[in-house]
């Protein structure tokens, strides 16, 4: 077969442009709104340049900015301790595992980084993916099959909606947190299927707002179901300890056959994790594709890892200051009269601004304020639902957030007063 590849390649046909992706209508799609925001003068809001570590501030070309763009919930990347851990684990193991954990065997780091989220989320055992979005795609695709049913909550992230579609799986959405529909939904399919599984985030990501564990708990077993709790946001911010969902409420962790988190954001890493008993992680280490045909967790990444949720433990401040500061956020955003729809004081709070073109436009104008925060528009939320995104950590004071809605209030007012004029630009 080697043999023959030049020769094909002499002779084949050279289509024109085939190749060429600039002729495929995405992109096409995308020069026609870069030409149009140019246009109406709009700039791009998104992948501005940080110098620097990103915390409560940050350094964009050569102006500090207060930052609310990064997850890093504890305010625990670039700790000190933090730093040295993936240092020291780099000095041990390298920076790679240079395979699968199948292939090229186990460290015991990630021993270690496993029984550390087992005893976070009071659960038997554990295993860690390279990344958060392949953890759920893995997962729910390998433990669901073609007969069964899966129900998700319409706020889903990608990467539970992605991992629906690889399983073949029947799905259904339920309108956000609404678990009377979803009753109604499993009322009327549940029997028609083999497993069933519902799958809920213990933080959502655009509304900053939680499910109700206990009656979830009680729904999933009067249907026979699994429950999966995404905890990419609520894993270190809920709970007094900031063990997240089931903390938070009471539940005890065990009524939850899968539990879901990245180190991507309380645990100032990459990678995401599952939970649960010791067969649902046997049968992850023995199938799940992102586990298996992917490398295994960076040293590095375990070691930061590990401390981060060493030192939640050891601090649990930091849990309790994001609350302090959402709440703070919270009142203040409503005292200003500003609409931050069902958020709860955590670590997410949306301004609900209106439509895409006047978030996009906001997020600009406080970039040049001096706050960073970044819009979220169509199709992420309902068009008419866009929004500001406001990441709340550990690291922010009072100060910062005093003065942060400040300049949110002052510059949507001034937005407003000058709507007719801007409106007609953005056309
Ligand atoms: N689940 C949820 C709810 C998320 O918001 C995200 C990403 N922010 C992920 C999973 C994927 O995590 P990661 O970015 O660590 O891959």
């Amino acid at each position: 077969r080697d043999g023959d590849e030049p020769a094909m390649l002499e002779t084949a046909p050279v289509g024109p442009r085939a190749f060429d992706f600039s002729t495929m209508p995405q992109h096409k799609q995308l020069r026609m709104m870069a030409a149009a925001a140019e246009l109406s003068g709009i700039a791009n809001p998104f992948f501005h340049v940080h110098e620097g570590r990103a915390g409560a501030t940050t350094l964009c070309g050569n102006r500090t900015l207060l930052n609310f763009a990064s997850y890093n919930y504890l305010g625990l990347n670039g700790h000190p301790e933090v730093s040295a851990a993936a240092k020291a684990a780099i000095d041990r193991y390298g920076t790679t595992v240079s395979a699968s954990r199948l292939v090229a065997g186990e460290r015991p780091i990630h021993h270690e980084l496993e029984m550390a989220l087992a005893r976070l989320h009071g659960t038997e055992d554990a295993v860690v993916f390279v990344s958060g979005h392949a953890t759920n795609v893995s997962t729910i695709g390998h433990l669901m099959g073609p007969k069964d049913l899966i129900l998700c909550d319409a706020l889903s992230h990608n990467s539970i909606v992605e991992g629906t579609r690889m399983s073949g799986a029947t799905r259904l959405m339920f309108a956000h947190n609404d678990l009377d529909a979803l009753e109604e939904h499993l009322t009327r399919t549940r029997s028609r299927h083999e497993r069933c599984l519902i799958v809920v985030e213990g933080l959502y990501s655009m509304d900053g707002d939680m499910p109700d564990l206990k009656r979830l708990v009680n729904i999933k077993r009067r249907h026979d179901a699994w429950l999966m709790v995404d905890e990419a946001h609520s894993a270190g911010v809920l709970g007094a300890h900031g063990r997240g969902l089931a903390e938070e409420q009471g539940v005890d962790p065990n009524e939850i056959e899968i539990w879901m988190g990245t180190l991507s954001k309380s645990f100032a890493a990459a990678g995401g994790y599952i939970a649960g008993s010791h067969a649902l992680i046997e049968i992850l280490k023995a199938g799940a594709p992102g586990f298996v045909f992917s490398v295994g967790f960076p040293p590095a990444l375990a070691g930061a890892a590990i401390k981060s949720i060493e030192l939640l433990e050891r601090e649990p401040w930091r849990a309790q200051k994001i609350r302090t500061n959402a709440k703070l956020f919270l009142e203040l955003c409503r005292e200003a009269g500003l609409d931050t729809g069902t958020a709860i004081n955590a670590a997410v709070v949306p301004v609900i601004i209106g439509d895409s073109t006047s978030a996009v436009m906001c997020a600009n104008r406080l970039y040049e304020a001096g706050v960073n925060v970044l819009p979220i528009i169509f199709p992420a939320v309902p068009e008419k639902q866009a929004r500001l995104r406001f990441f709340i950590t550990a690291e922010h004071d009072e100060a910062q957030i005093r003065e942060t809605v400040a300049i949110v209030d002052r510059e949507i007012r001034q937005m407003r007063t000058e709507m007719p004029a801007w409106k007609r630009l953005a056309g």
